[in-house]
């Protein structure tokens, strides 16, 4: 049966290249013309060494890393690496600092409060996390500030992350692989994989080990970092599936110009559609401009009677996934590194019809 053309918009899982999905299901069935299956091959095989190892270089190719910066790929989500931060970070009399941008940061800081005390520096609450927070310091002695570079449900996005003495460990779930930045500056920099770079069920992590090995509280070993790095990334067995669809998106990366590339495309993609808001009479952006994310594109209808109309054309016109997240409301497009220009113009399209019609 013949699909016809979906637009996805998803914030997460998201859209990844069609040669990926293509290349990832023949590997279900014959990887590499093995005559087994990616779900079969053994974790210490050549098969998946040479897949683990050429994904790592290319995530320290492509984001430009230091020596001492290590690429791990693990399990349990960019939650649990609130969590895993903390604990290979904090003595309990230690001090983290907090950028509250939105749920995922308070989610980063519920968690690092059990682990230390988890100081909030600036926060985005009062205007509903419509802006990001631009004036605040940050303690001298705390250990890290922690920051989520792009704000996946309200639409905001750091352009500048503030130079600061304390290490930096960014939170980069949906922005990660989309615009050049200093990536070789941070402490940590973690991802959970499911939009810019492969399928739910692994995270990225990039961890400067100079910063590790300073707490003296046990770390349980599958949670420690430096046992993650002395193992190989072979601690037990990793997500070897989801890391082989990391590898053919990183080499898709890599062939369609590297992270600069990515970012050149965001631009024209995501300032389209704003510039295409901005003008219209019947929608609007919901986020401080200089603020506005490249990836997520938030926006509502003025008159918001508007909205479940908007949401029925678009349903019927093959657009999935606009609608807000519970928590924001009306629309948010997420135009990942994946998401081909022809779909962004395409929903301008059809915003524009129905702007016609109201
Ligand atoms: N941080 C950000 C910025 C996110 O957007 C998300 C969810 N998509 C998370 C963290 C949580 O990720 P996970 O579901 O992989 O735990």
């Amino acid at each position: 049966m013949a699909f016809s053309k979906v637009h996805n918009f998803n914030s997460g899982p998201a859209i990844l290249p069609d040669e990926v999905f293509t290349q990832s299901a023949a590997a279900v069935v014959n990887y590499n013309g093995t005559g087994l299956s990616i779900l079969e091959i053994g974790h210490r095989t050549p098969a998946f060494v040479n897949i683990l190892t050429e994904a790592r270089l290319l995530v320290r190719e492509l984001l430009e890393l230091k020596d001492e910066q290590e690429v791990l790929f693990l399990h349990g989500g960019a939650s649990t690496q609130f969590m895993q931060v903390p604990f290979n970070l904090l003595d309990p009399k230690d001090c983290a600092a907090f950028a509250d941008t939105g749920v995922w940061g308070q989610k980063a800081i519920k968690e690092a409060a059990n682990f230390g005390r988890a100081e909030v520096v600036c926060s985005g609450k009062e205007n509903g996390y419509t802006s990001i927070p631009k004036d605040f310091a940050v303690p001298h002695d705390a250990k890290y500030l922690h920051i989520t570079s792009n704000n996946t449900i309200y639409g905001t996005q750091w352009k500048n992350i503030p130079a600061t003495s304390n290490n930096l460990v960014v939170d980069m779930s949906s922005d990660i692989f989309s615009r050049t930045m200093p990536y070789s500056s941070y402490g940590i920099i973690y991802a959970g994989a499911q939009k810019n770079l492969g399928a739910a069920g692994v995270t990225l992590v990039v961890v400067n080990k100079n910063i590790l090995g300073k707490t003296k509280r046990a770390i349980p070993t599958i949670l420690d970092y430096n046992k993650h790095i002395e193992e190989g990334n072979l601690l037990n067995t990793p997500p070897v599936f989801n890391i082989y669809v990391c590898l053919l998106v990183l080499r898709w990366i890599k062939a369609n110009g590297g992270i600069a590339a990515m970012e050149a495309q965001n631009k024209i993609k995501a300032e389209l559609l704003y510039n295409y808001i901005d003008s219209s009479n019947i929608f609007t952006g919901t986020v401080a401009k200089e603020d506005r994310s490249m990836m997520n594109i938030c926006f509502k209808c003025k008159d918001s009677s508007h909205e479940a109309a908007f949401l029925e054309l678009a349903a019927a016109k093959n657009i999935v996934g606009i609608a807000g997240h519970r928590l924001a409301g009306a629309f948010r497009a997420s135009l990942y590194n994946a998401m081909p220009l022809s779909s962004a113009e395409f929903l301008i399209q059809v915003m524009q019809e129905f702007e016609k019609s109201r």
